[in-house]
């Protein structure tokens, strides 16, 4: 009966080890995608080392298709981000007719 409860002590610091191990390393992504709609939880804290640099480049969704990518390639029509000028263009006829 000793062994069972040791056995389910080990068993439950594993996975919380893991878990915990999962959570830091997803952090970062989760404060890189949402920026500003998550409360800042390194407040008071030292600067994680894991976060995503300030250096890094922002990324944008395209209106029209979905896909993120590089900010600085945007291609901006009437205050929305566009991967290309074609799908720009393309929802722009779409408001037309
Ligand atoms: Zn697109």
């Amino acid at each position: 009966m000793m062994r069972l409860i040791v056995w389910i002590a080990v068993a439950i610091l594993v996975i919380w080890a893991v878990r915990s191990k999962v959570r830091a390393m997803m952090a970062p992504y989760r404060e890189g995608f949402a920026p500003g709609a998550a409360p800042n939880r390194n407040q008071g804290r030292p600067q994680d080392a894991r976060r995503v640099p300030d250096n890094a480049e922002r990324m944008s969704c395209c209106a029209a298709c979905g896909v993120y990518f590089p900010s600085s390639e945007a291609v901006r029509v009437d205050g929305r981000d566009y991967c290309s000028p074609a799908h720009a263009h393309q929802t722009s006829l779409h408001k037309a007719g």
